[in-house]
């Protein structure tokens, strides 16, 4: 049994240097965090069970990375350590428990609470306030210079302010912080990328490391790199420092950035409370994080309290769920959309990631594939990252089985058998056959989906069976379906019958706009049917209007105008729309009078640009556009955009130097919010909303 374990921990040591080789000096890992921490971890616990194994060297017992040959090595003036890891409220607690039994003073302790930035450690050194060096973490004990490449990022001072008040500027300070790159850079970079046929990074951190350690540093300047500062490392000189909190705001003052997002709070089910909020809005900002790091706040406990080999005990990081983790790719398939689009996607084991369990994941197109190059059996790497839909972010090269092949894009259609067609410089494939039957389900399953006409209990499986019973074949039979047909189905009793029954006959009662979208017209999204409802008022007023009275609605324009008359004149779709006429659907928009009247204000085409409104609403927020974050009390959110789109406002997802006004409802997006603050958008409360809405004008008090 012990031989059993001698063998595992040497294994598991091996492994865990290969990982650590690739993630500290080549800044390409092969394995997920989350893995990588996995054998971190039975390693951990094989060494609790069996101390004698353990080595000085082992990875458990010091701070993992090594500098590479790259750069000139730097002895960092104090050792540059890891953090221990809580992944929840036990280990929190526990964490808390161990250090009061060094020192029971920390059972009064405060905590600072600061965001655990996903980036690459990094140590700059100020002399006389001036910038004279950057070093990388290393081992802990030697980092690598990277002074040229640090130079590069504007974030970064070059000298120091020191207008502090007491005290000249210290003859030598330490600042630790993060080199991170902003989400959006990383993703401006990924589009660069793929234009320029070359390889993905995996993720904004890979990105940062990949990008800071270069020979080159004009490549580092090339790419968009920003700084945290969190911690000072050595002193000589300068202020007395006496809590974690209060060498934050030397920091600040000095001119260095410092996360706008820390806390000092007392007890750890505050510290508990800090690290959930901010599990759940961690994609509220633009900068990764992979947790949030509790410091004891008193600098001279902290140093009571002391280090192990590779950690300080006074700090423990709260970590999140991992957003990333590796499965096998069992196969890839192709599905076909309700325009006949033929996407591929990934069939994995199911993995646990982001919060939930992914089974598929889209592989977008053929070219995405192809850059990918993920092939069936392979192991590959999955993401999920908050409401984002979860995604193959590519193979681990090094677990591909021999004799794999690149995958190929399918050359007919899998539900039809009809050839799918790529048109040249475009990136989809398309089934072309108007009568697949995997195109008529999905355009069934979008009309009856939620955001259109909104039937329950009418899934894909449903239309599916309905469909293959030759029960359907546009959304418009479904309003001629009868009941004896229904329960004659399999898995159809009378309740789930009147229940179907009863959710189509109501659905006859929506509202022209939701209409609209049921359709599945190409380009015309909900903001745009709903514009040409308010508009027009009725279908057959839209139906009649000139191709140039579509395009002259504000936000519709010729390219979905044109989508627009294309699709009402194409014969199967005018068959279709005159059976839905024919069933009795209410097809106008409430509070619009009749379409007439909305069209006399269009004018003839091409002059006068009819308004989006026709709701009879005041139009009090005419041209201004106000963005919503958080929940507001009266609004869902959709409601609150209608009433905007309704008084001639606009609605959009981001603050700009544009916005008229900010509404800030409860656990709003910090991004909007911090952006407002800096551009001096004015901010109203969720609860004055009604006031913005009537006035136009911003609220007082
Ligand atoms: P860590 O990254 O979990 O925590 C320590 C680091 O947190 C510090 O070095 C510092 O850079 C950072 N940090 C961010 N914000 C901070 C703040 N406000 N205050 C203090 N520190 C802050 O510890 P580690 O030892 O660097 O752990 C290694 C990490 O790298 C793990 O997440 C591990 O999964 C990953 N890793 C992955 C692979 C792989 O192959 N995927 C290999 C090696 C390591």
């Amino acid at each position: 049994m012990a031989a059993d374990a001698a063998q595992r921990v040497e294994e598991l040591r091996a492994q865990i240097a290969h990982h650590d080789r690739r993630y500290y000096e080549l800044d390409d890992p092969e394995v997920t965090d989350a893995d990588y921490d996995a054998l971190l971890r039975e390693l951990r616990e094989l060494e609790a069970r069996h101390p004698e194994l353990i080595t000085p060297d082992s990875p458990t017992q010091r701070v993992s990375g090594a500098p590479s040959s790259l750069f000139a090595p730097v002895r960092h003036l104090v050792p540059m350590m890891s953090l221990d890891n809580a992944m929840n409220l036990d280990e929190l607690q526990a964490w808390a428990g161990r250090i009061a039994r060094v020192d029971p003073e920390a059972l009064q302790a405060d905590f600072a609470c600061e965001l655990k930035i996903d980036g690459l450690a990094m140590s700059l050194t100020y002399e006389g306030g001036r910038f004279v060096r950057a070093a990388t973490r290393g081992d802990g004990v030697t980092g690598e210079d990277v002074t040229a490449n640090v130079a590069t990022i504007a974030a970064v001072p070059k000298r120091l302010r020191w207008p502090q008040g007491r005290g000249r500027v210290p003859a030598v300070i330490e600042v630790r912080g993060e080199v991170y790159m902003p989400v959006s850079a990383f993703e401006e970079l990924n589009k660069r990328q793929v234009d320029a046929g070359q390889k993905t990074f995996a993720n904004p951190r890979n990105s940062a490391a990949g990008s800071l350690r270069q020979k080159d540093a004009s490549i580092t300047a090339s790419r968009e790199l920003s700084f945290w500062s969190y911690q000072v490392g050595a002193l000589e000189g300068g202020p007395d420092i006496a809590r974690q909190s209060q060498a934050l705001e030397v920091l600040r003052r000095s001119g260095l950035p410092v996360n706008p997002e820390n806390t000092v709070v007392h007890g750890i089910d505050e510290v508990y409370a800090f690290c959930t909020r901010w599990r759940e809005h961690r994609h509220d900002l633009d900068y990764e994080i992979d947790g949030v790091v509790v410091k004891v706040d008193d600098l001279a406990l902290q140093r009571r309290l002391g280090a192990t080999s590779h950690a300080p005990r006074w700090a423990v990081a709260f970590k999140f769920p991992p957003e990333e983790r590796i499965t096998k790719l069992r196969d890839i398939m192709v599905s076909i959309g309700r325009t006949g689009r033929a996407t591929p996607f990934a069939v994995l084991e199911p993995v646990f990631v982001g919060g939930s369990t992914v089974g598929l994941a889209t592989l977008h197109n053929e070219d995405q594939v192809a850059l990918k190059d993920v092939r069936p059996g392979d192991t590959v790497v999955v993401r999920k990252a908050g409401d984002v839909i979860p995604e193959v972010v590519g193979p681990v090269l090094s677990e591909r089985p021999k004799r794999s092949r690149p995958w190929v894009f399918p050359t007919t259609c899998p539900s039809c058998g009809s050839p799918l067609v790529r048109l040249p410089g475009e990136s989809d494939t398309f089934c072309t056959n108007l009568e697949c039957p995997m195109q008529r389900v999905q355009r069934i399953v979008h009309f009856a989906s939620r955001s259109a006409m909104d039937i329950e209990g009418l899934g894909e499986k449903r239309v599916v069976q309905l469909v293959e019973a030759g029960l359907l074949s546009d959304p418009a039979d479904l309003y001629r379906l009868r009941r004896d047909e229904l329960v004659a189905l399999e898995r159809m009793a009378d309740i789930s019958t009147d229940n179907l029954l009863g959710a189509i006959e109501s659905s006859k009662d929506r509202p022209l706009s939701r209409v609209l979208v049921a359709l599945g017209i190409r380009h015309l999204g909900p903001t745009g049917a709903r514009a040409l409802a308010r508009t027009f008022g009725t279908f057959e007023a839209i139906r009649g209007a000139p191709v140039e009275d579509l395009a002259a609605v504000e936000g519709i324009g010729s390219v979905i105008a044109d989508s627009v008359a294309e699709f009402l004149q194409s014969p199967h779709n005018r068959a279709v729309l005159d059976k839905l006429v024919g069933a009795g659907l209410t097809l106008s928009e409430p509070g619009v009078p009749d379409g007439t009247g909305a069209r006399r204000q269009a004018g003839p085409a091409g002059r006068g640009v009819p308004r989006a409104d026709g709701s009879g609403a005041e139009q009090s927020l005419a041209g201004k556009s106000v963005v919503v974050t958080g929940t507001l009390p009266d609004f869902t959110r959709e409601e609150a955009e209608e009433a905007i789109l309704a008084r001639g406002g606009k609605s959009p997802g981001s603050v700009s130097a544009k916005t008229f006004a900010l509404v800030l409802g409860t656990e709003p997006g910090t991004a909007k919010l911090r952006k407002a603050e800096e551009l001096g958008i004015p901010v109203v409360d969720g609860a004055r909303f009604p006031d913005l809405l009537e006035s136009g004008e911003i609220p007082e008090g």
